[in-house]
């Protein structure tokens, strides 16, 4: 029956990654459930979590990947990046650790990712930028931080409290990789 079919055309794995508390999965379940949680758990270990995504006719099985409470620990980058066919870096707009944490990332993107691997950046938590004094990383910084690193393809705002930029950070990558792929 057709409407029981579970079939998919294309698997992506996607890897999102970033320093503990920038959001990851917020962010996740914004885009998979649009549900928001004020609480953070850290488990141990890894969430996993498919959505089925329909793109220019293909249906998309988009395997995200979440690291839950062990983001710097390093035994994990095989498991996190391994035929990963994209990688959301996250980072806080308002925390300069969260956007210095990069660095890290980066070179473990650059370890063991697959070279082909579609690299976005996103700055999270915008709804907090808006208020007046609070500190945020500029425009200028992260474009910086791009020009070191041609590996990221493109940036995008969000606020996973305000379920903004998500959509559209997970459609372009998508279609990205579909672009390659088909
Ligand atoms: P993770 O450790 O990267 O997975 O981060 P979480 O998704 O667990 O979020 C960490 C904390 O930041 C939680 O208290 C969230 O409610 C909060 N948070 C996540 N995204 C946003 C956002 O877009 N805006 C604001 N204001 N808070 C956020
Ligand atoms: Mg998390």
């Amino acid at each position: 029956d057709e409407d029981y079919d579970l079939g998919f055309d294309f698997l992506f794995k996607i890897s999102v990654i970033g320093d503990a508390g920038v959001g990851k999965s917020n962010l996740i379940s914004r885009f998979v459930s649009d549900t928001f949680s004020l609480d953070t758990k850290s488990t141990i270990g890894f969430d996993i979590c498919n959505k089925i995504y329909d793109l220019d006719g293909f249906r998309i099985n988009l395997q995200i990947l979440d690291t839950a409470g062990q983001e710097r620990f390093r035994s994990t980058s095989d498991f996190l990046f391994r035929f990963c066919a994209g990688i959301i870096l996250v980072f806080d707009i308002t925390s300069k650790t969260s956007f210095q944490g990069l660095d890290f990332w980066i070179e473990e993107i650059y370890k063991s990712a697959p070279d082909s691997a579609i690299i976005f950046l996103v700055s999270n938590k915008h709804d907090l930028a808006n208020d007046q004094g609070t500190f945020v990383i500029t425009d200028e910084e992260i474009t910086h931080f791009q020009e070191k690193h041609p590996k990221i393809l493109k940036i995008f705002k969000a606020s996973a409290k305000e379920n903004m930029g998500i959509k559209e950070t997970f459609h372009e990558l998508a279609s990205t990789i579909l672009q390659k792929e088909k």
